[in-house]
């Protein structure tokens, strides 16, 4: 990048500096319906069709919390292992904006819903903490809509449909110290809310949202330096490579005699650079005041404590269960507990396979190839776990060679049909009958006297011929190692 490459820090500089970062996040939670209405909660719709006077912000239209949102945040503050407050108050956040019709968002300002959690990362092979300072609801904004229209180049559109969608904000402490912990962060902060069934954290869908904020301070310094936040990072590698930019440039001002300025940046992606968006200094005002259409919400210790009974299993304690239980490595363990649905997909081919690690290597091998090749995901697999797992099962009884296997997989998800109807239909059966596997080896050693001889001279490596042969002579359906013990048994002999 010739732009900007001049006014970076060298490594040199770089690294007389600590950099601080902290987090806001913002999920929007999977209900049925938007926070404060019955409009539908949903993404994709025509423009403008889930609405109502209510998140169209019509002058008299009143609010009803949304029950289930409220067990989401609960749902959400406990995986990050926050305080729920027994009392929280909504309050408007006044702004104007033309995605907002109601001129402000209903959001928690000094009591929110929970408070002093924390998230845990691996920092160089030990456990760090990072804080959760709190987490809060909101009601989402719309969307304005600058290309894909009509005279786009002209007009700018507004699309409601998000208007009032239920978003927590999850504000992290100023705790992480590199780009690299920051990712982690959020990769940990995701997985928790993913496995909590609070929102299934898609970044293409704007269900997880976040912004950086960024300073940098003289490495035994105290006091925090100056900070900027950064927007608009939709992505997890954007994230990163915004914050190691906005490292480097901030260190390179400070060593030219230069401020940081306290300002909001965006990031552009095409360029790597991060450019200010508008200055901090006369940032708006929001005049927060208590939301009068709402009473506080009062959260009961037999209402946290149903929450609580009803939480899905964390992905640490997964991720434990699939080495202790299922025998997994901690390597394999940690992949398939990346994504709820994965572990989920995992767990129910394992139990119908009834073996574990088998299973494991069928889910990350064969299984993520095909889902690549026919471009579909995990969700919408062409094969069942429970029928992966059935194919799996026959594959450990003997009942089916793991080279058969492969095929069968594939015609499973090209038929729909399941593993036994496909070996039945195509004779695909193991041989399991030793006499009749015998008697194939034998006629192969009668018919290749030469080969035999330079075994028996001692050119051991012919027996993968042998082997080969059998393999040719059963179309595959012997166990190699059977086939393999049988023929060095006969030619021994
Ligand atoms: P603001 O008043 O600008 O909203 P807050 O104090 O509310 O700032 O903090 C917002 C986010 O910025 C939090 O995630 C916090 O951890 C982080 N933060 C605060 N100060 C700094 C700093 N000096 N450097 C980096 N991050 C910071
Ligand atoms: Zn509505
Ligand atoms: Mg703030």
């Amino acid at each position: 990048m010739p732009t900007a490459a001049s006014t970076l820090a060298t490594p040199e500089q770089l690294a007389k500096y600590e950099p601080v970062i902290g987090l806001e996040v913002h999920v929007q939670m999977g209900t049925r319906t938007k926070i404060f209405c019955a409009c539908p909660n949903e993404f994709g719709s025509e423009p403008n069709t889930n609405v109502c006077p209510v998140c169209l912000g019509m002058p008299g239209a009143l609010p009803v919390l949304n029950r289930q949102a409220v067990e989401y945040a609960i749902a959400a503050s406990l995986a990050l292992n926050c305080q729920v407050r027994e009392k929280s108050i909504f309050a408007r956040k006044n702004y104007f904006y033309p995605d907002l019709p109601k001129g402000y968002q209903i959001s928690q300002f000094d009591r929110p819903v929970s408070e002093h959690g924390w998230v845990e990362i691996a920092v160089g092979g030990e456990r760090k903490r990072i804080g959760v300072t709190r987490v809060h609801m909101e009601d989402d904004a719309g969307k304005n809509t600058h290309d894909g229209y009509r005279d786009s180049d002209r007009y700018s559109y507004v699309d409601l449909n998000r208007c009032g969608s239920p978003l927590i904000e999850i504000v992290s402490e100023p705790d992480m110290r590199s780009a690299d912990e920051a990712y982690d962060y959020l990769t940990e902060l995701k997985l928790a809310i993913q496995y909590a069934g609070v929102s299934n954290c898609d970044m293409e869908k704007g269900n997880l949202r976040c912004d950086a904020n960024v300073s940098v301070r003289l490495k035994g310094a105290e006091k925090l330096g100056a900070k900027a936040e950064i927007k608009n990072l939709n992505s997890f590698r954007f994230l990163r490579q915004a914050i190691e930019y906005e490292i480097l440039r901030q260190v390179a001002l400070l060593e030219s005699g230069g401020r940081v300025r306290q300002e909001t940046r965006l990031y552009n992606s095409d360029l790597d650079e991060t450019f200010p968006m508008r200055s901090k200094e006369d940032a708006h005002d929001y005049r927060y005041f208590p939301e009068p259409d709402l009473v506080p919400l009062a959260i009961s210790g037999e209402w946290l404590d149903r929450v609580k009974a009803s939480m899905p299993e964390t992905p640490a304690s997964r991720r434990k269960r699939f080495t202790e239980e299922f025998g997994l490595r901690e390597y394999d363990a940690a992949v398939l507990t990346q994504e709820r649905v994965l572990a989920d997909y995992y767990e129910q081919a394992a139990s119908a396979s009834g073996d574990p690690k088998a299973a494991a290597n069928w889910v990350m091998g064969d299984l993520q190839a095909l889902l690549k090749v026919e471009g579909r995901s995990m969700e919408d697999s062409p094969v069942s776990a429970q029928r992966l797992g059935e194919l799996v099962g026959l594959v450990s009884k003997g009942e089916l060679t793991g080279k058969l296997a492969k095929d069968v997989l594939l015609k499973m998800a090209a038929t729909g049909d399941d593993a036994p109807t496909i070996v039945e239909r195509e004779g695909l059966k193991a041989i399991s009958d030793t006499g009749a596997l015998e008697a194939i080896v034998d006629g192969i050693i009668a018919n290749n006297p030469k080969q035999v001889e330079q075994y028996r001279g001692g050119k051991t490596t012919v027996l993968q011929f042998f082997v080969g042969q059998v393999m040719k002579a059963t179309r595959g359906q012997a166990d190699p190692a059977v086939a393999k013990e049988t023929v060095e048994r006969k030619l021994a002999g």
